[in-house]
């Protein structure tokens, strides 16, 4: 019988990201952030892959207990040339989780529900929180979060965010790029932003706003000649 061979597939750090440089990343996180900070070997080799057939050893992991930790570890991967990769429950099957960076995953204290307006039908919540306990905790009010991934009971309202996730129901209420009213975010510069409706926004935040809808507008006939018409697209 004749097979066909593949080389195997690699799952190191890349070369650019030398032991010295990530022993300093490991050292700076445990002095300067209170979050578990995780770069043995079998822990980088769970966070290696998600729900796809990737497998990329990541260069370390920060669980982190609070804005200030995850403000804190980007300036630091900053200043070391270290790229970042934000995850929730790593339920992705495109990748989207692995990569040769520092992880930084909110799951496990950053899951708060901050604010519920009945009224108003809105929630603020930390990215960590899992879909399932924040419906569990809109019941009592007859609410609920209408984004139903099938996944429900892992996957986080950031990791839904990051997906432009969608469910069963998503033909009547919507993809997260329909549901999700603002998003507080931090720039790899360290600034901070707030992006929400386009009208709204100020400073950096909209810039970029500026920026996405000229590129859009300039390559608008290519988009719309090659880009297949779908009702999901991750990048919302
Ligand atoms: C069996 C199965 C069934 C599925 N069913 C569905 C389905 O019905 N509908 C659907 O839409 N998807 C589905 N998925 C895909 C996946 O479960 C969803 O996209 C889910 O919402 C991802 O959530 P997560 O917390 O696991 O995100 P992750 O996989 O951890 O992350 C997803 C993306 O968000 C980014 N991210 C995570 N947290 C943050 C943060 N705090 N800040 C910025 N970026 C962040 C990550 O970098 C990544 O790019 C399914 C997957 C599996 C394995």
């Amino acid at each position: 019988m004749e097979a066909t061979l593949a080389p195997q597939p690699r799952s190191r750090p890349t070369a650019s990201t030398s032991n010295e440089v990530s022993e300093t990343l490991a050292r700076r996180l445990r002095a300067e952030t209170a979050g578990d900070v995780l770069f043995d070997a079998p822990s980088r080799g769970r966070y290696a892959t998600d729900a796809s057939i990737y497998q990329i050893m990541p260069v370390g992991v920060l669980v982190p207990t609070s804005e200030r930790d995850v403000a804190v570890a980007i300036d630091i991967a900053r200043d070391l040339k270290v790229p970042v990769l934000p995850r929730g429950a790593g339920t992705s099957q495109c990748g989207q989780t692995t990569g040769a960076a520092l992880v930084i995953d909110g799951s496990k204290y950053m899951r708060r529900v901050l604010d519920v307006n009945v009224q108003a039908r809105t929630a603020c919540v930390e990215p960590g929180l899992v879909l399932d306990h924040l419906n569990a905790q809109l019941r009592p009010h007859g609410l609920w979060f209408p984004v139903d991934v099938s996944t429900s009971a892992q996957a986080t309202l950031g990791g839904m965010a990051g997906n432009n996730s969608c469910g069963s129901r998503s033909i009547a209420y919507g993809n997260m790029v329909h549901n999700v009213l603002g998003v507080g975010a931090w720039l790899s510069d360290g600034s901070q932003v707030q992006f929400g409706p386009v009208d709204g926004l100020t400073g950096k935040a909209a810039e970029i706003a500026a920026f996405v809808r000229n590129l859009a507008i300039r390559h608008r006939g290519e988009i719309e000649r090659t880009w297949p018409k779908v009702l999901r697209r991750v990048a919302g």
